[in-house]
């Protein structure tokens, strides 16, 4: 008997035998297995959670926070060895996956702990006393693009505002949330706090969605399994906050230099091709001026040769494999796709590699038509399409012209102009000139990317009710 399950501060058994493989997307080999867990696991994990949630609740703010940080430090303690199990189970280049998949989930954590020092918890209105108290027991599910990205930036936020979790990961990397429940342990977060349960989201995700004593979930994934989520929540009135797909555009406005336009394309390149463009604020379509379309697709043609695929332990490699078989033809359907339509391919196949391993070819589009397939749908493959503009009233919607709302980039030569245009994006983060990430800054979706904010002190005010005591 495994004992994969970390529940009330235990590592505990499923009640389901059966298990679920996980597979080395670069190998294509079985690394592991992990429970296909049932609804009692998640009744088990709930029921601890709502005990804890009792103490924990009433917790001071900055005693919470310091486990927080603690468990902070221990993931940085052992970034080296989490960012193997990344590199294994997910296939992003290691060089990439040591401060974009680990150490982003630090960064999480250490800006949850700073939010909280500063966080309004009480403060008066009038007559009215403002309370912020922790919304109940969480159910995190979450994808395995950042298998623990997606989780610290709900539980660095959920923990340091006094709620429980239960915590289901993606079954296709497991192992990454294993190392988070053992760090979990090994800092001591009093038991039941947080809770991790392995499964297919049909049955474990649905029984967290269901759950009469799950007060809210924060989903991450994909469109249509947040839907699903939404509408298994409303049956029992349960705040649920959804991350989901993008479309993300780049943005070049028609005053760059050509020293500027030669940054900005392979910019756009890598955050296209970043963790293999399965990212959900991936800038998957590159918008330019009609009378730079050419230099465009040669900027970009130059800049894709730096991603041959190859072997993500490899320090050299920029671009490793797809998750997942399944993942690999999606990538090349759609890729077929946009040579049907008619799109000119710049750089990649229509052929995976002739090698073991789910690659795929590095891709370029041009000449794309902004409500084509491969412009409109989400690919999660390194796929970039350019599509050219008349005006900058047309290049605005063309880049809001998507059911998505996620992220998106500006670039110009005039930094008001490019922040005005930003302004402009339906979209929650923008890089204006190729603007650094900033942990702190809300990220979250609009429209149909979704609903809830996380990071720094937006990510705390999702998991807290607001209520005023009449003095
Ligand atoms: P997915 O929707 O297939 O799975 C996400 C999680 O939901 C997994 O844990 C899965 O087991 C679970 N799940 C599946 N079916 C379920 C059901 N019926 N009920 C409850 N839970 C269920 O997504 P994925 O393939 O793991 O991840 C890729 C998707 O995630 C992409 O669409 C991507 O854009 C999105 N994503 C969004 C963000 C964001 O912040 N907006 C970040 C990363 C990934």
């Amino acid at each position: 008997m495994t004992l994969d399950l970390y529940v009330d501060g235990r590592w505990t058994a499923s009640a389901s035998a059966e298990r679920i493989d996980v597979v080395d997307p670069t190998s294509e080999e079985r690394i592991g297995s992990v429970p296909a867990g049932a609804a009692d696991d998640v009744d088990t994990a709930v029921a601890a959670a709502r005990r804890a949630f009792g103490q924990w609740s009433q917790t001071a703010p900055s005693t919470r926070a310091e486990f927080v940080s603690r468990l902070a430090d221990e993931l940085e303690r052992r970034q080296d060895e989490i960012t193997d199990i990344v590199v294994a189970e997910v296939g992003t280049p290691r060089r990439v996956a040591r401060w974009a998949q680990v150490g982003l989930g630090i960064v999480d954590l250490r800006e949850a702990v700073t939010a909280a020092k500063d966080f309004p918890w009480e403060e008066p209105l009038r007559n009215s006393l403002i309370v912020r108290e922790p919304v109940g027991v969480i159910g995190c599910i979450t994808p395995w693009n950042y298998p623990l990205h997606q989780i610290t930036a709900k539980i660095g936020a959920a923990l340091v505002t006094g709620c429980t979790v239960v915590v289901k990961a993606s079954e296709v990397a497991p192992f990454t949330a294993r190392a988070l429940a053992e760090a979990v342990d090994a800092v001591g977060i009093p038991a039941g706090v947080f809770n991790l349960v392995h499964g297919y989201g049909p049955i474990v995700g649905e029984a967290i969605a269901v759950h009469p004593d799950i007060d809210m979930v924060s989903f991450t994934g994909s469109n249509s399994v947040g839907k699903r989520v939404l509408e298994l929540a409303a049956g029992t009135v349960k705040r649920v906050s959804v991350e989901l797909g993008g479309k993300s555009a780049a943005v070049l406005l028609d005053d760059l230099s050509d020293e500027e336009f030669a940054t900005a394309v392979p910019h756009t390149v890598r955050a296209c091709y970043m963790n293999g463009g399965q990212s959900c604020n991936a800038q998957t379509r590159l918008v330019v001026p009609r009378s730079r379309l050419a230099e465009a697709e040669e900027l970009a043609a130059k800049a894709v040769a730096a991603y041959a695929p190859g072997d993500p332990t490899d320090g050299d490699t920029k671009l490793g494999p797809m998750v997942t078989a399944a993942q690999r033809e999606r990538v090349l359907d759609y890729i077929r796709a946009g040579v049907e339509a008619g799109a000119k391919l710049v750089a990649g196949s229509v052929d995976a590699p002739a090698r073991t391993g789910f690659f795929v070819e590095p891709t370029v589009f041009s000449e794309v038509d902004p409500d084509s397939t491969i412009a409109q749908e989400e690919i999660f493959g390194p796929v970039l399409s350019i599509i050219a503009y008349d005006t900058p009233e047309q290049a605005v919607e063309i880049a809001n012209g998507t059911i998505f709302g996620i992220a998106g980039a500006v670039w110009s030569g005039d930094p008001e102009r490019a922040k005005s245009v930003a302004r402009r994006l339906r979209a929650t983060q923008i890089e204006v000139n190729g603007g650094k990430f900033n942990g702190a800054a809300p990220f979250g979706g609009f429209k149909q990317s979704g609903h809830g904010r996380e990071g720094g002190a937006f990510g705390l005010e999702e998991f807290v009710e607001i209520k005023s005591l009449q003095l």
